[in-house]
This record gives structure tokens, C-alpha cells and sequence, in this order.
């Protein structure tokens, strides 16, 4: 983690500031990388974690009042952090200001919607005994972002959203849109929520071998009562499927914190039996 010394104090001027988190690992050490960045087999995330906000804590009492808008991830390869790693560095931010509504993917798909009994035009894979269903529906995203969902990929043709229900609640939405359309779906979600929690700047590996940059754009809310966090991703690649990022796609996806991905258990095959 890097900072530039003393933050000033709060004062009516403050437009608040952002905090850099650096992940110095990668899994290879690019012939002309000159960055901090270094290869290991295994990291002690817990270690890390400890390290991160016990700085995070050292510089929130040099910035008292002050207000953190937005939190830079780096390395390395950031992408490599475990999810329980980055939720537990995000929550070490509270004062970054979360969106009022209910983070959705449209009017019809929130978490917590009740599996549909009722098929529809649903169509659903069962898993680990009935207690998981992962469904392919229609869209219902709204007509001026519609089009921009409308795909063709290995695991659906057209506009539709993929959602995982463990023990008949939603816990996890997806849905791809083609990479150029990114900053479209940022400006769509940005004006229903508002500035995001998180911008993330990553790198990924495309199949080709090809390093490109990966932004991701995130809006976090917090439940007090429950403890349960809810995110809501914007990715520029979709790497959240395969090994290798896809040049094609991008992913927004929606899921309650600590829950398995929508893919988790689930083949090519099985995507193929639902189309
Ligand atoms: S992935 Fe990025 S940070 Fe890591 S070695 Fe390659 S260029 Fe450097």
C-alpha cells in the first residue's frame, strides 16, 4: 500500500480522496515488467490481510474526518486476491458512501427472489441434490440498455440473464455484454445508483497470450441488520468463467457476498442442455 505522507484534516474544502491497495503477485513475471510485482507459489493471504489493515488503520487516524470516494487496486495482479481478501479490505473502508437502493439487475431479478416454480420461460439445470438451480431467463433490463445484452455465446443466444438459487433464493446473477459496451453498462448502472464504491484497475491474460487492461466498476451495499454485503460488477473482460479472460465479452453480475459463483458445479454441457 502506498501513500504520500500526512493526509490534510477535513475541512469544507475536502473532495475527499482515494487509497491505493498494491498486490505485488503475479503467476509469471512478464520479460518487460518493471513494477513490483513478484511470482510465489502461495501467499499468506491472512498475513497480508493483517499487514493491509493494520496500514489502513495507521493512515485512517492520520486522516480524521476525511472521506475515502474511491479504492485503487494494483499490483501484480489484484485479480489473484482472494474475494474474502478484497470484502475484507473494502469493509475496512465504512465512510466510502454506499448506493440507498436496492442493488438489482432489472424491475424483475433482485437476490433473494424466490426460485420460479412456475418455469415460464425459464430453463433450469438442478444441482447437489436439489438444493441448487442455476436458470437462464429472459432480460427484463430496460429498453434503452436492452440491446446492449443482446449476445452470442457458448452459453446463450440473445439477451438473457443466468441466476443461481441456493435453497430456493437468488443468490447470484450474470449476464454478458459485448467488451466495447463497457462504459455503456458503467454510464446505465451509474445513473441508477449513483458514483460506484469501487473502480478496480486490472490486468488480465487473453487466450492469445495478450495482457490487457481489465476495469471493473463496483457498487457495494451493506445490510447492518444481517451482516450480508451485496455487489454489483462491471467488467471490461469477462474472466470470471475460465482460466483466460474473454476479449469478447464483458460480465455485469450481481451476488450477496461469500456466495458460490453462478458456475460453481457447472459444465459447458450443462449450459448446452439449456439453450
Ligand atoms: S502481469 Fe503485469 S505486473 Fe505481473 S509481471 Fe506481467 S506486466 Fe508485471
Amino acid at each position: 500500500m502506498s501513500a504520500a505522507g500526512r493526509a490534510p484534516p477535513a475541512g469544507d474544502d475536502d473532495t475527499g480522496f482515494g487509497v491505493y491497495i498494491h498486490w505485488p503477485f503475479c503467476l509469471a513475471k512478464c520479460p518487460y515488467c518493471d513494477f513490483n510485482s513478484h511470482v510465489r507459489e502461495r501467499v499468506d493471504e491472512r498475513r497480508w490481510l493483517a499487514a493491509l489493515q493494520s496500514e489502513i488503520d495507521h493512515y485512517a487516524a492520520l486522516a480524521p474526518g476525511r472521506t475515502v470516494t474511491s479504492l485503487y487496486f494494483g499490483g501484480g495482479t489484484p485479480s489473484l486476491m482472494a474475494p474474502e481478501t478484497v470484502a475484507a479490505v473494502v469493509v475496512a473502508h465504512p465512510e466510502v458512501p454506499e448506493p440507498t437502493r436496492e442493488l438489482r439487475f432489472g424491475p424483475r431479478f433482485g437476490l433473494g427472489l424466490a426460485f420460479p416454480e412456475d418455469a415460464g420461460d425459464t430453463k433450469c439445470v438442478t444441482k447437489q441434490h436439489g438444493s441448487v438451480n442455476v436458470c437462464i431467463s429472459e432480460d427484463d433490463w430496460p429498453v434503452e440498455i436492452e440491446p446492449v445484452f443482446r449476445i452470442s455465446s457458448v452459453i446463450y443466444q440473445g439477451s438473457k440473464i443466468i441466476a443461481r438459487y441456493v435453497d430456493g433464493r437468488a443468490t447470484r446473477y450474470f449476464a454478458n455484454f459485448p467488451t466495447g459496451a463497457y462504459d455503456r453498462v458503467v454510464g446505465h448502472f451509474r445513473g441508477v445508483y449513483g458514483p460506484p464504491q469501487l473502480l478496480w484497475d486490472r490486468k488480465v491474460m487473453l487466450s492469445d497470450g495478450l495482457t490487457v487492461d481489465n476495469p471493473v466498476t463496483v457498487w457495494r451495499k451493506t445490510y447492518p441488520a444481517t451482516g450480508t454485503i451485496v455487489y454489483l460488477e462491471v467488467r471490461r473482460h469477462d474472466d470470471v468463467r475460465r482460466d483466460f479472460a474473454d476479449g469478447r465479452m464483458g460480465v455485469v453480475r450481481l451476488y450477496i457476498d461469500g456466495t458460490d459463483s453462478v458456475f460453481a458445479g457447472m459444465s459447458t454441457g450443462n449450459f448446452l442442455l439449456l439453450r
